[in-house]
């Protein structure tokens, strides 16, 4: 799934005292980490948002490597690391260049590295230091090799360029890969988004933790549901202004932003306890505005409690605080018992199958002069509003193009009854659309 992760993911790996951490300081200034595993592996994942170039990326650190395959504790470093190496999109393999000599753990390490099939950059530390023939480094198998030192600084820009070559720039949105969708997890802290995520991969992948922003970026897992591969990423939790510090809550807003950006499909993620806040329609308006599917997934609600249900609270809120993206398909799930996690991973698919539909534009023109004939659009002044004509421009976001005369006259209130007939007679459910009002009469005759 790496090439289909925007955000380029650099994974440090080597021995103990290669000069990893040094290398990690120089490459990340120092900046916090992000992301504490404890509660599902036996050693920390940490991820390090760095910007070079003006370009996003993930420093991610690996726990020093070291050869001991009976001890259970190495086996399960292997897996981590494994399952470091299976999301970098490069590996930096340090090494210290004053060694005399490879070590076995370097070479198993390397062997795992190699069988990753990720770029690789042979990092050779403390070249200030003195040192001889590196040659025995060869040994490891791997092409591209750069003289760093991580206490003099040296090197580092040319490695971080290094990385950032190996790193495909991603197009905002790139282009759909059939049966495969890019869905983002997205919802205000603790509502459950890695806990779902952790429902669906069974795997270490994701985080859970009751302590509110523990999940502060996107951490992915790839999994397959009917024969579609559903790339499933957990985001930045957002979080109210004023409540935390400016820089920590912009950081997680581009974040959210560039998730949604990067996903076919969005998941906004409700607490039933406490659905529809002002956070969580902020969230559906930031999806609907970029014209990304969306499913909402009320989460939690085997919390809901027997008087509420019997009230339809839930209902009530969902429908008058998120009324703007009524379109939009609700499953009521629960991460903890798992009720409905299958629904929820079948609308997304069929959201996904909506999000792509071509549809026929003598179809959707029969359904235009049906529209304007039952209900032509007011006048504005002495001018007369008309629409003749409309074709899907595209799909994945959906978008329309309608033609006509004086279309700048048309009034906000018509272009949500067109929208509303629209969807009266396309399933477009969890699909955003965008209609553009343009003042040629063009027919496309491409059917
Ligand atoms: P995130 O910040 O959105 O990723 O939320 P987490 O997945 O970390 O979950 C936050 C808290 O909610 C944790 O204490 C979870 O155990 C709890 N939680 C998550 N899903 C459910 C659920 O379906 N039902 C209940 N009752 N609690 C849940």
């Amino acid at each position: 799934m790496n090439n289909t992760q925007s955000i380029p993911r650099f994974v440090l790996v080597g021995i103990p005292n290669a000069g990893k951490s040094s290398l990690l300081n120089r490459l990340t200034g120092n900046r916090a980490v992000i992301i504490h595993d404890k509660a599902h592996t036996t050693r920390d994942i940490t991820l390090h948002p760095v910007e070079w170039a003006e370009r996003a990326a993930y420093v991610q650190d690996t726990p020093g490597f070291t050869s001991s395959p009976d001890s259970e504790i190495e086996t399960e470093a292997q897996v981590q690391l494994k399952a470091a190496l299976h999301e970098a999109t490069a590996v930096v393999f340090v090494v210290d260049i004053t060694s005399p000599g490879v070590t076995d753990a370097e070479r198993l390490l390397a062997r795992l590295v190699r069988q990753s099939g990720k770029p690789v950059i042979l990092a050779l530390n403390q070249a200030d230091k003195k040192h001889g023939d590196t040659a025995h480094f060869r040994a490891l198998g791997f092409e591209s090799s750069l003289e760093v030192s991580a206490h003099h600084a040296a090197g580092i820009d040319d490695l971080k360029t290094h990385l950032l070559e190996l790193a495909p720039v991603s197009d905002e949105s790139p282009q759909h890969t059939p049966n495969q969708w890019r869905v983002a997890f997205l919802g205000r802290p603790n509502v459950g988004k890695s806990s779902l995520l952790n429902a669906f991969t069974h795997a270490n992948s994701a985080i859970v933790s009751a302590e509110a922003g523990t999940t502060r970026d996107p951490v992915s897992a790839t999994i397959t549901h009917n024969d579609t591969q559903l790339l499933l990423t957990d985001t930045a939790g957002m979080r109210r202004p004023g409540k935390i510090g400016r820089d920590i809550e912009y950081f997680s807003l581009t974040r959210t932003k560039q998730v949604i950006a990067q996903a076919d499909i969005c998941v906004l993620v409700l607490d039933a306890t406490d659905p529809a806040t002002a956070m969580d329609q902020r969230i559906a308006g930031m999806i609907r505005e970029a014209g990304k599917g969306l499913v909402i997934a009320v989460n939690k609600s085997d919390a809901v409690t027997e008087e509420d249900k019997r009230r339809g609270r839930l209902d009530k809120r969902l429908t008058r605080d998120l009324e703007f993206v009524w379109w939009a398909p609700y499953v009521l799930v629960s991460a903890t018992t798992g009720l409905n996690l299958d629904e929820l991973l079948d609308q997304i698919c069929e959201v996904g199958n909506r999000l792509t539909q071509k549809l026929l534009t003598r179809e959707l023109n029969k359904i235009l002069t049906q529209a304007t004939v039952s209900r032509p659009p007011a006048s504005s002044g002495l001018l007369r509003p008309k629409l003749n004509y409309i074709t899907q421009t595209s799909s994945n976001p959906i978008e329309f193009s309608l033609f006509g005369t004086h279309p700048d006259a048309i009034h906000f209130s018509y272009r949500r009854y067109l929208e509303n007939q629209l969807r009266e007679h396309i399933d477009l459910r969890g699909v955003p659309i965008k209609l553009i009002f343009k003042s040629k009469y063009k027919p496309s005759g491409d059917e």
